[in-house]
């Protein structure tokens, strides 16, 4: 999760309008799809009208008119385009909006869970039929249960990839900082300071049934203005330069400390090979995005400055960048005060001019939208943002649907519209090239073959 600096809010609890799936088996007899379109993602190509045969949890068949077999459930589902499920990389079911105040200090890691059931429910009628939960924030291993329990039909979601919790340093962005340290309160990650307890993390939440890690590689971000000397992590520094009023954005930089070093991570991303696992980063900028390139991690997430030699690396070694816009968006538009807003709008600027950057050299994007902090099934705003500020539409639904099913080990599997592939296809209304928030509006969402939303 992005932070928001020292911001605690009272908790606002949030309650998910959801429709629920009565069966979470594929159905016995075959289903044909109908729509006025169909994207073909990998080329661009448009088939008009589009069709899919459905058997089972696989798609059978595609193309402007399929087999029809007799017995064959035939869904009209009218102006529309259908598309692969959508796919989020970078998800937080097990918070809510508000999550910058105590929700996981006051929460138990019961009540957590059930909300988190409700979470994966929403994400999954907004036609996200895949993700990668990016840690549980201080939940440990919970999203464990989540995931199997979507697997075995038990509770309507998405596809999960799961990390437990995320992996932090003492004292480092997830920790509890800024409590009485007579109380002692839990960090939100588990801590690892040395390569070794590091693999000795990474073996604990994959004994507990973690698919991959989550390293919070950067923090606390700040704005501060050009050429002021680093904080070098020091608290009191990095407040007063928070407390200072942005001015001329130009004049604005980023800076945020790294929290391992590249041979740590590299320590990492070899016990993740050796588990069948990769890394992911929690990583906002320099020089840490370039150790974790060098180190060979699966994505950047945040992205927010990348430097030339970075984003050559990315290129080279197909390690996605995962820009997370919408949550800016989300702080930015939600700050408590006047000068919060101003802050979290230099940030948003910054970023979006790094993004055009990273879209210019070739760097390659997953789309991952940080959905918690911001409510759940609402998040495929993050694909109209990255239109927005400079990419194709086609390109980011390649990025979301390819790039996302490789990031996710999904590839060959979901992401594409193919004979053979899980049936995750959602429809959406209109042309999504020609207007990106159509995904904002799914009509349709079937998962695994079953038709979860209608
Ligand atoms: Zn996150």
């Amino acid at each position: 999760m992005l932070r928001r600096a020292n911001i605690f809010r009272l908790l606002v609890l949030c309650v998910l309008p959801l429709a629920v799936a009565n069966s979470q088996q594929p159905a016995s007899t075959p289903i044909v799809l109908h729509a006025a379109r169909l994207l073909q993602v990998d080329t661009g190509n448009l088939l008009q009208p589009g069709e899919i045969l459905v058997e089972g949890e696989r798609i059978k068949a595609v193309g402007t008119s399929v087999d029809r077999p007799p017995n064959a459930q035939i869904i009209d589902l009218g102006d529309t385009t259908l598309l692969p499920g959508l796919i989020d990389a970078h998800v937080h079911l097990f918070l809510h909006p508000g999550a910058e105040d105590l929700q996981t200090v006051i929460e138990s890691v019961p009540w957590r869970t059930v909300l988190a059931e409700q979470a994966a429910k929403a994400d999954l009628m907004a036609g996200f039929t895949a993700e990668r939960d990016m840690g549980t924030e201080g939940a440990g291993s919970a999203d464990t249960a989540i995931r199997n329990a979507i697997n075995q039909g038990l509770i309507p979601g998405p596809r999960l990839r799961v990390s437990g919790n995320a992996i932090d340093i003492l004292g480092g962005h997830e920790d509890a900082n800024h409590f009485n340290p007579a109380q002692h309160v839990l960090s939100n990650a588990d801590y690892a300071n040395t390569a070794d307890e590091i693999i000795a993390v990474m073996r604990e939440q994959h004994k507990e049934g973690s698919d991959f890690a989550k390293i919070y590689e950067t923090g606390p971000d700040r704005m501060v203005p050009s050429g002021s000397p680093p904080c070098l992590g020091d608290p009191v520094c990095a407040q007063i330069e928070m407390g200072e009023e942005p001015g001329d954005p130009e004049f604005w930089q980023f800076h945020t400390p790294y929290q391992y070093t590249e041979a740590q991570l590299e320590a990492a991303v070899a016990e993740g090979a050796r588990l069948d696992a990769n890394v992911g980063v929690h990583c906002q900028g320099e020089p840490a995005a370039r150790f974790a390139a060098i180190a060979d991690v699966a994505s950047i997430d945040h992205a927010t400055q990348l430097s030339d030699v970075t984003m050559r690396l990315m290129r080279a070694k197909g390690i996605f960048a995962v820009p997370t816009f919408a949550i800016f968006e989300y702080f930015a538009d939600h700050a408590p005060t006047p000068e919060a807003a101003a802050r979290e709008h230099a940030m948003l600027d910054y970023k979006f001019r790094e993004f055009r950057r990273q879209v210019a050299a070739g760097v390659p994007f997953a789309v991952g939208s940080d959905v918690g902090p911001f409510p759940h099934g609402t998040q495929a705003r993050e694909l109209t943002l990255m239109v927005r500020y400079g990419m194709k539409p086609l390109a980011v639904l390649q990025a979301d649907m390819i790039n996302g099913a490789k990031l996710l080990r999904w590839d060959g599997q979901i992401g594409e519209l193919k004979a053979g592939y899980y049936a995750d296809i959602i429809a959406v209304p209109g042309n999504p090239l020609d207007d990106i928030s159509a995904v904002e509006h799914v009509r349709f969402v079937m998962k695994n073959g079953v038709v979860v939303r209608q």
